[in-house]
């Protein structure tokens, strides 16, 4: 199975990230510990996995330190990688939460020391903040975007209306407009990107970086037999996402897509990735994982991806929509 990596543009932008990338919720920093984080980038990364994605929340910072120093003991080119962070739930202070102006300005400058680096390629709203007007983040990002330390911003979870906001609010006052969203996008949760999103690829050609590709890895077929004691839904943090995630109809919707990972010669995983990778308006899938193991298997769905044959999708679609299960 061939696995080279392809880079997409992140949107209209001119920055190519790797068509996989790989992301630290709760894995690095929390779950595992050093030896995995460097583990799983070290595979990531000699993959051709060029994006990184972090956020100030993420293992209460621990998250971005785990990875900063990774790329401190292995020496990458900084210039071969795309690093992000996300501003939102900064801490326990009133101002150390939302997009105002001083938490986006302090939240970012913590998130470069986190990383240990001088600059960063992009750095996501984590929500939207309905108690800052979108003008008051807009100004904030473009400020951080002219000193040089920020090169991209953008959003996640925003509502598509949000976005054109802040579209709008840019124009009007020659300001760096958003050039992506990092929105939840898998077999199961499908209907912002592909519906609410629609405007936002064909007016402003958004970019997007997507998460939870194996909806926290119910779509391996993992959880079909009940919970593994090493998984992540096995957490008792995660009880909430357990109770989401393990529904009936869910398990179902997973386990009919067997048979036709099976006809494919490929793994439910790698089937679920490569059908995300199917979808142009995806510029990259973050991927997760708590062993360089799974991102070994993840990498190969790149060679499912011209598999997936019209024919193909539709008969996922037919077992997505329930038709032919
Ligand atoms: P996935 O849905 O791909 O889940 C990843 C988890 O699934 C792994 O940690 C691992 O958990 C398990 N897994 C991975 N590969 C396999 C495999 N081949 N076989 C079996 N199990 C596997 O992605 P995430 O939910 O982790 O999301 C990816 C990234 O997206 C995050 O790290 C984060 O950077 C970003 N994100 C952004 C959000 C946002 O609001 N903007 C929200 C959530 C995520 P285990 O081994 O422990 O069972």
């Amino acid at each position: 199975m061939t696995t080279a990596m392809n880079y997409r543009r992140l949107g209209r932008a001119g920055l190519k990230v790797s068509e996989l990338s790989l992301g630290s919720w709760v894995t690095f920093g929390g779950q595992v510990g050093d030896g995995a984080t460097e583990a799983c980038m070290t595979a990531a990364y000699e993959a051709g996995v060029n994006f990184f994605d972090g956020a100030e929340v993420y293992a209460k910072g621990q998250a971005e330190l785990a990875m900063g120093r990774v790329l401190k003991k292995q020496g990458w080119r900084r210039e071969g990688l795309v690093l992000s962070t996300k501003l939102f739930w900064g801490g326990d202070g009133p101002n150390d939460v939302g997009l105002s102006h001083k938490h986006v300005i302090e939240g970012f400058h913590a998130a470069l020391r986190r990383w240990q680096v001088d600059y960063l390629d992009l750095c996501f709203c984590h929500r939207p903040d309905p108690n800052t007007p979108i003008e008051e983040t807009v100004r904030a990002m473009d400020v951080l975007v002219r000193q040089g330390t920020l090169f991209y911003w953008g959003t996640s979870e925003w509502s598509a209306a949000d976005v054109e906001t802040a579209f709008a609010v840019a124009k009007a006052n020659h300001l760096t407009p958003p050039t992506m969203e990092q929105p939840q996008y898998n077999m199961l949760v499908r209907d912002r990107l592909e519906k609410e999103y629609a405007p936002l690829f064909e007016k402003h050609g958004y970019g997007t970086t997507i998460w939870s590709p194996l909806a926290s890895g119910v779509l391996s077929g993992k959880y079909d037999a009940g919970v593994p004691p090493e998984s992540r839904l096995a957490l008792s943090t995660y009880d909430w996402l357990k109770e989401k995630l393990l529904a009936p109809a869910t398990l179902a919707t997973s386990k009919a897509l067997a048979p036709l990972a099976q006809a494919l010669g490929c793994t439910r995983a790698q089937l679920a990735i490569a059908w995300c990778l199917k979808n142009p308006n995806v510029s990259t899938v973050i991927t997760g994982a708590s062993r360089a193991e799974q991102v070994a298997e993840n990498v190969k769905a790149l060679s499912i991806v011209p598999r997936l044959t019209p024919e193909v999708m539709a008969r996922i679609e037919g077992v997505l929509q329930g038709t032919s299960r």
